[in-house]
């Protein structure tokens, strides 16, 4: 095909780019872009963490509950994390925007925290996570996570076995 043609070819069908960034860019289905985590539905089980491949993940105990962070810079977007986390509370979105000024860089970051608590039964620390409702038959009401998620660890473990015995 010669210039000429091509030309006319282009006039009538017009691009065959988008106009970004004049204009939005759609992406396609199951596009893997920016991690985005939500700590209400997190168990804290870290999988996550582990499954990484480039250390992108870290989770950090503080006196404020346990904080996740994810470095955007880091993540190579192959989606480990999401597939291991058994709640969904993980997963990538479709926003590709990752340009930034270099002053910026430590601005590339996903953060949440799972907040700390004292045990509503022995008053010792806890997480307000989700409980891990995977192990657990048969599936909890929501007056029952309610109850899952004012309990440490202990009384977490020791709730389940007292209700397995009921069961
Ligand atoms: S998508 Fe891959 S590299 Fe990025 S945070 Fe998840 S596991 Fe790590
Ligand atoms: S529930 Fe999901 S997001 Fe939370 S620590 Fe486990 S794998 Fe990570």
């Amino acid at each position: 095909m010669n210039f000429l043609s091509l030309f006319v070819r282009n006039l009538v069908h017009g691009p065959y780019t988008d106009p970004f960034p004049f204009a939005p860019a759609p992406t396609a289905a199951r596009f893997r872009g920016k991690v985005a985590f939500d700590p209400e539905t997190c168990e804290a089980c870290r999988k996550c963490e582990r499954a990484c491949p480039t250390g992108a993940i870290r989770f950090e105990r503080t006196p404020e509950g346990m904080t996740f962070d994810c470095w955007h810079d880091t993540c190579v977007f192959c989606g480990n994390c999401a597939f291991h986390c058994p709640t969904g509370a993980i997963h990538q979105t479709a926003d590709w925007h990752l340009a930034h000024l270099q002053a910026d860089k430590y601005l590339q970051v996903e953060h949440g925290l799972i907040p700390a608590i004292v045990c509503s039964s022995c008053g010792g620390k806890g997480l307000d996570s989700a409980p891990a409702i995977g192990k657990i038959k048969p599936p909890l009401s929501p007056e029952e996570t309610q109850e899952l998620r004012s309990l440490c660890p202990k009384c977490r473990a020791k709730y389940l076995k007292d209700r397995r015995q009921r069961a």
